[in-house]
């Protein structure tokens, strides 16, 4: 199983944080040791000052392919869900300044908490709402509309690289309102007004 995310795919965010816009998905990974499921507790680690959140929509790969071509695409989604991509923002910063892979910053253990997955069937890929709250206030309020790079885009764009597999998951990247967060926050995202993930900073 594998676990691929896209960065900068709201432009919104990406001028948050002053990135430019890229041309072509900005693709990483997650090993799967990242994974935190079930609600359960995030645990700040020791290694960083300045973790963020970022709510993302996730898509669960439900059958096999590779060279998938853009008319089959959604068709090889088998449901979504709300994930969050923490990140060690002050190693990533490091890891750019030197032109470094940013995996330690993104591909920690548990900074992909992960809710349980509802079906695709009925949801428009190019409508779908995202929010995140922190402590009970909506901080990222985002919609599927904004995507510079569509689940279409995206599938047929991994699938050119990797043989995307029954269950893998795609975090589709995060809208602007990114922020830091501490102990004792309790975050909580939403799909289309759906209250699907819950995590508790320890
Ligand atoms: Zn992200």
């Amino acid at each position: 199983m594998k676990i691929f995310c896209i960065g900068r795919n709201y432009a919104d965010h990406a001028k948050e944080l002053n990135n430019p816009i890229p041309d072509s998905p900005l693709v990483f990974m997650k090993p799967t040791t990242s994974l935190l499921i079930k609600n359960r507790h995030f645990f700040y680690p020791e290694f960083s000052n300045d973790i963020h959140y970022e709510g993302e929509v996730v898509i669960k790969i439900g059958k096999n392919g590779r060279h998938i071509q853009p008319e089959f695409a959604l068709s090889y989604i088998d449901g979504v869900g709300f994930g969050l991509d923490l990140t060690a923002r002050d190693i990533q910063q490091k890891c750019k300044e030197n032109g470094h892979p940013w995996e330690i910053a993104k591909g920690f253990d548990h900074s992909a908490p992960i809710s349980k997955f509802i079906s695709f069937e009925g949801l428009d890929a190019d409508n779908i709402n995202i929010v995140t709250k922190l402590n009970g206030e909506v901080v990222q309020d985002g919609n599927t509309k904004d995507l510079l790079f569509s689940f279409q885009d995206i599938i047929v764009y991994l699938s050119t690289y990797f043989t995307l597999q029954q269950g893998d998951y795609i975090f589709t990247g995060t809208p602007a309102g990114v922020g830091p967060i501490k102990i004792g926050d309790k975050l909580e995202g939403f799909i289309n007004g759906t209250k699907l993930l819950k995590c508790d900073v320890k």
